[in-house]
């Protein structure tokens, strides 16, 4: 019976020994259940941050955005006014461009006669002016009009 007991005492020390290494390892898992339980929390405010951070990106973003429309915007107004301009500047060369032209063919016109008429004018007699385009007959030289048959108008001869 001795060699009983002495097991028997054994088997409990050896339970007892379970036991406290069961403790142990009850108090080990608690602490990591409460350091994960902290890891959570610490991840939990990580994400919080990052969601913050992630509004405050987004936002910033937008605000970047609406920014570069508005820039866009009035680049955009800035460029249709050059258009304009340019286009102002581009008839007004145009017009002056016209008018050199009728200068430089009133320049080059040295004499006009009427088909219909027996004299021949400077362009800038009063008579010239009333000869209308379609019998205007121009001459680049007196003897050209003379020739023809005109007689000099007395604006020719002063
Ligand atoms: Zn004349």
């Amino acid at each position: 019976m001795a060699k009983i007991s002495t097991v028997e005492s054994n088997i409990v020390a050896s339970f007892d020994k379970v036991r406290s290494d069961i403790l142990l390892l009850n108090n080990e898992i608690r602490k990591v259940a409460s350091d994960m339980e902290l890891m959570k929390q610490e991840l939990s405010r990580l994400y919080q941050n990052y969601s913050d951070m992630n509004a405050q990106v987004s936002s910033e973003a937008r605000k970047d955005d609406s920014g570069a429309k508005v820039e866009g915007a009035k680049k955009l107004a800035e460029l249709r006014q050059k258009i304009e301009q340019l286009k102002k500047e581009r008839s007004k060369a145009q017009k002056s461009k016209v008018i050199v032209k009728k200068v430089s063919a009133r320049a080059a016109t040295k004499f006009v006669a009427s088909k219909t008429g027996k004299k021949f004018h400077k362009p800038n007699c009063i008579f010239a002016k009333n000869i209308k385009p379609k019998s205007r007959v121009i001459y680049k030289t007196k003897d050209g009009a003379l020739n023809a048959g005109y007689k000099a108008c007395h604006c020719v001869l002063k």
